[in-house]
């Protein structure tokens, strides 16, 4: 069978295929459910959803007029109740006339990259990336430009990002807090990226947008100061989605947000509008819109989060692990003990716990845990972990 070149040409792209290989491999759709395995990979729900957040479904289920269930761009009530939000969360201006509702994190970036890029531009992002970044920009015809972060900070390597810009450079993508290494990128930083982009953006003769991916936040630690992007270059595409706060991934809800006072922004809502119509209806459905008011005031306990990250952070380090203390999100990102992470991550798998080899993130050397599993679960892993250090670098010193 014969599929697009498109299709294959994605297929192929580093991330993509090394997921797939990676899933076909370890025997991860297997074991993830074998009793005793502890699955400490993707950041899906291990528990069931708060009761609160069926209610807001069922209740945004039941029709209120004729046109309830009718075809449906971004819904005013919906728009409005999210502006309201991120006005808490990013200290600008917003209304409903700066955002646009979409299918998740995922249609916000691919809508927002379309609208300002075009075919054979340049998506400049840091390593590691959130896997999905690649695909999206093939899709879009668009090239990606990889910029390792800076070690061990995992901080935007602004140098690496100048040098690699070029003058086909549309977009440059950042994520903060940053899927994996939870760290929140301090405001100094973000105000030199913007010199920076400004810069650049006069040298090449044209507009570089920002597009700000953060789905995550919500989920800061210790009373952190989340900034965004948006604060300091108004070029920002700002993307949201509910599924991390809210721990429902597969209700695809979340927003392409623009600053207040861009100028030329109705245009580029209008373009929003359009791609997500030629898109194949990139737009939330209708019940998750009529819910989302409700939606707004719920949210994961983030300190029983923090407190899952504060066992592993110190029950790892005790152990001999080197790992940051993540700032943001629900992962961390602990260096391998050895330099082969896929080694390490298979020790860890031949013993149960299933975490995910930094490879998978063109980031060798490392690995990624996800703390969305319970605190039973987190526990359990800990003698596990304790043996893996152990059989690894013993393995390690005799070789
Ligand atoms: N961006 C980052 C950094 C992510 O980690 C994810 C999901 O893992 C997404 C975007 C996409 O979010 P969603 O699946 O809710 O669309």
């Amino acid at each position: 069978m014969q599929v697009s070149r498109r299709s294959a040409l994605i297929q192929g792209a580093a991330p993509f295929r090394m997921l797939f290989e990676y899933f076909d491999t370890s025997g991860y759709q297997e074991r993830r459910h074998e009793p005793g395995v502890l699955d400490l990979t993707f950041g899906d729900p291990h528990e069931m959803q708060m009761p609160a957040y069926v209610e807001a479904l069922q209740d945004a289920t039941v029709p209120r007029d004729e046109l309830w269930f009718a075809y449906k761009q971004s819904e005013r009530p919906a728009q409005e109740a999210a502006a309201e939000s991120l006005r808490r969360v990013v200290p600008l201006d917003w209304t409903a006339d700066n955002l646009r509702m979409t299918t998740g994190g995922f249609g916000a970036i691919t809508v927002a990259m379309k609208a300002v890029a075009d075919p054979g531009d340049e998506v400049v992002f840091t390593l590691p990336p959130w896997f999905l970044y690649e695909g999206l920009a093939l899709e879009a015809g668009l090239v990606a430009v990889k910029v390792p972060a800076l070690r061990p900070s995992f901080d935007l390597d602004l140098d690496g990002i100048s040098a690699a810009i070029t003058p086909r450079t549309r977009v440059v993508i950042v994520n903060t807090p940053n899927n994996p290494s939870g760290r929140i990128y301090p405001a100094s930083l973000l105000a030199a990226l913007a010199e920076l982009l400004e810069d650049a953006s006069r040298r090449i003769g044209h507009r570089i947008w920002l597009i700000s991916d953060e789905p995550y936040n919500r989920i800061v630690f210790d009373g952190a100061t989340l900034r965004s992007p948006a604060e300091f270059y108004p070029w920002t595409l700002l993307c949201y989605s509910y599924g991390k706060t809210l721990l429902a991934p597969g209700q695809r809800i979340g927003y392409i947000a623009v600053p207040p006072g861009l100028p030329g922004a109705e245009v580029l809502m209008e373009a929003i509008d359009t791609l997500q119509i030629a898109g194949g209806w990139l737009f939330p459905n209708a019940v998750l819109q009529h819910a989302l008011p409700r939606l707004e005031e719920l949210s994961l306990d983030v300190p029983a989060l923090q407190a899952k990250r504060d066992r592993m952070v110190s029950a790892l380090r005790e152990l001999g692990y080197r790992v940051a203390v993540p700032e943001g999100t629900f992962y961390l990102w602990p260096e391998s003990p050895v330099p082969d992470d896929e080694a390490f991550t298979r020790v860890l798998a031949d013993l149960g716990v299933l975490v995910l080899p930094g490879r998978l993130f063109e980031t060798p050397g490392w690995f990624r845990i996800c703390l969305t599993a319970t605190m039973e679960t987190i526990e359990q892993s800990l003698p596990r972990f304790a043996e893996a250090i152990r059989r690894a670098t013993s393995e390690t010193a005799r070789d």
